[in-house]
């Protein structure tokens, strides 16, 4: 039986993006995937995702959002899918609060353009926004939109062009490390490979019964509204996040194909990957609304659909990407709490810098497992 360079198991946003990038530098990939991705079962559907460069989260992450922007447009250029739509980005909020400050202070720190609005100025900019007279805005120029089914879609393509074998609808129920390669046990017989990357983000844990990872898995529910008034300007936004109370997110995107998505951004409720709950309750259409009622008057229109989708958080909220602790060629990555698509290119070529050459030139420790304790 062949052994392969690397086995990636799941195929969404980071996977799909790690076995394009493994297999361009001429690694002998397999990706396998329980489903047959762009799906819906997991984190990285919906048909929108913001991408920002002034990353309130922390400064840390900058560089490799910047390596993520260069890696969309090439991707762009390979697929001839449009795959990123620049759209400039606003975060609004107190402007002592986690968003406004932390914007801030990534944009000083890397030196990003950027300006900082007023109430009266966002709302003479922007007039379909109603931020409170208490609210300022760090407004960046280059953040924007992603279209993540298209994404994974081209990644995989791309993996598919440059060598890599896909697995499809085969799940790997474990692994083993044996004479100096990993076994997969898939539920097409038995796969070997030197390297492995687990990309399985919400799942992750069912592989890994060993290391402590404390994930929760979070059921996010998403809305597209009919736009009620202007719906030229709708289109017109920037992409828009909103920390309206202390720590309470919500965020929306420029009005397409005549429908306003915006969500909540936070904890969420946990749930069983397993078992979601799939159908978005009459109340929590209500309680989008009043955002909507307060902060975007012209996108409160009739309610169109909605659709629920995963976050694998961590406490802390940053990601896990990090080596096995007992095996230094499996990489273990939940590029997830909500945050993590704009970053899959960049984070699949990093996997390659990390199991190829044995480096990486990305700052690593924000989410190494050992910080769990
Ligand atoms: C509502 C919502 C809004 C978001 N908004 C943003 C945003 O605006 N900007 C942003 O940057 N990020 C955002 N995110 C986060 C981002 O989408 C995720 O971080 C990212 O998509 C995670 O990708 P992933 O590849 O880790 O997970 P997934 O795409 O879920 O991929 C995991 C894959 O593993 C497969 N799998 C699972 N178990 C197995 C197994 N045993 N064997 C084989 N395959 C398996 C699954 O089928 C799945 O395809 C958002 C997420 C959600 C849910």
């Amino acid at each position: 039986m062949s052994v392969y360079d690397v086995a990636i198991v799941g195929l969404g946003a980071m996977g799909s993006a790690a076995a394009y990038h493994f297999a361009r530098r001429g690694a002998r990939v397999i990706g396998f995937d329980r489903w047959t991705p762009p799906h819906t079962r997991g984190s990285s559907h919906g048909e929108s995702r913001i991408i920002r460069e002034a990353y309130f989260e922390d400064p840390r992450y900058v560089p490799l959002v910047q390596r993520a922007y260069r890696l969309w447009r090439e991707l762009e250029g390979l697929s001839g899918e449009r795959l990123l739509r620049e759209t400039g980005g606003l975060m609004i909020g107190l402007p002592d609060g986690v968003l406004v400050r932390g914007a801030t202070l990534s944009a000083e720190t890397h030196g990003l353009p950027y300006e900082t609005l007023d109430a009266r100025q966002i709302r003479a900019r922007f007039p379909s926004l109603a931020p409170r007279d208490d609210m300022v805005a760090v407004w960046e120029p280059r953040a924007g939109v992603l279209f993540p089914e298209r994404g994974v879609h081209a990644h995989l393509e791309q993996a598919k062009a440059a060598g890599a074998v896909l697995a499809l609808d085969t799940g790997v129920s474990r692994w083993s490390a044996q004479g100096g390669a990993f076994a997969l046990d898939t539920t097409r017989g038995v796969e070997r490979a030197r390297r492995v990357v687990l990309a399985a983000n919400a799942w992750l844990e069912g592989l890994l019964p060993d290391v402590r990872l404390p994930l929760t898995v979070a059921r996010q529910p998403l809305f597209w509204f009919e736009p009620k008034t202007h719906a030229a300007r709708l289109a017109r936004l920037p992409i828009h996040l909103w920390e309206p109370e202390p720590d309470r997110f919500f965020y929306g995107f420029p009005a397409m194909e005549g429908r306003i998505k915006v969500a909540t951004h936070g904890r969420g409720a946990t749930t069983d990957p397993d078992h979601v709950d799939r159908e978005v309750k009459d109340d929590e259409v209500a309680a989008i609304r009043t955002r909507l009622a307060a902060f975007l008057p012209d996108a409160n229109g009739r309610f169109d659909r909605a659709a629920v989708c995963l976050y694998a958080n961590t406490p802390d909220g940053h990601f896990v990407i990090d080596r096995h602790p007992e095996h230094e060629d499996l990489l273990i990555v939940s590029a997830c709490s909500g945050h993590g698509f704009k970053f899959a290119p960049a984070i699949g070529a990093l996997a390659a810098d990390l199991l190829l050459e044995g480096e990486t030139d990305f700052d690593l420790q924000p989410f190494r497992l050992a910080r769990f304790g």
